[in-house]
């Protein structure tokens, strides 16, 4: 398993539309791997997508599950996802590996079904709600090339310096 690089903004690549898996072979499984690794070693770690580390295949995991107040159906191993059902508008704060300097306010459905299949090719269907619906969204926005700061309400109002460093 490995820490693979992250794509950072602006970098041209986040842009990219990445293609449906057609191959559930071990190279899948070997590359989740190390997409699971890499999302744990980062901050916040909740989600990423195979187009973050400039793999433009539609894949994307969301976890949210170390958060004991959210909500969540665990690790959520999303290979060709598409969402079905949309419920409801919220508006929240959003990061991402790839803007590792700002955040975000973004409106997103609240409660939504997702249908994608696993590494073996068999498919499932999740209903997420709250910040795992919102995690979920965020990863498969990656999946056609776009990023939380094309979705901010307004970027004079609802972009932000993240802190780096406490202040005392
Ligand atoms: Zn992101």
């Amino acid at each position: 398993m490995a820490v693979l690089d992250i794509l950072q903004y602006p970098d041209e690549r986040l842009k990219q539309l990445s293609v449906e898996v057609s191959n559930f072979d071990t190279s899948l499984q070997y590359f989740i791997n190390d997409l699971l690794e890499t999302m744990y070693a980062g901050p916040g770690g909740v989600g990423i997508a195979a187009p973050q580390v400039g793999y433009f295949k539609r894949i994307a995991i969301v976890d949210v599950s170390k958060n004991p107040k959210l909500v969540s159906n665990g690790c959520m191993i999303l290979i060709n996802p598409e969402i079905k059902k949309w419920e409801g508008m919220k508006i929240g704060r959003e990061g991402c590996m790839s803007v590792p300097d700002f955040t975000g306010n973004v409106i997103r459905a609240e409660a939504i079904e997702v249908h994608a299949q696993n590494v073996e090719g068999k498919w499932q269907t999740f209903s997420c709600v709250g910040y795992e619906a919102r995690a979920v969204q965020h990863e498969l926005d990656h999946l056609d090339g776009l990023l939380f700061l094309d979705r901010l309400v307004s970027r004079r109002t609802d972009l932000f310096q993240r802190k780096k460093y406490k202040k005392k």
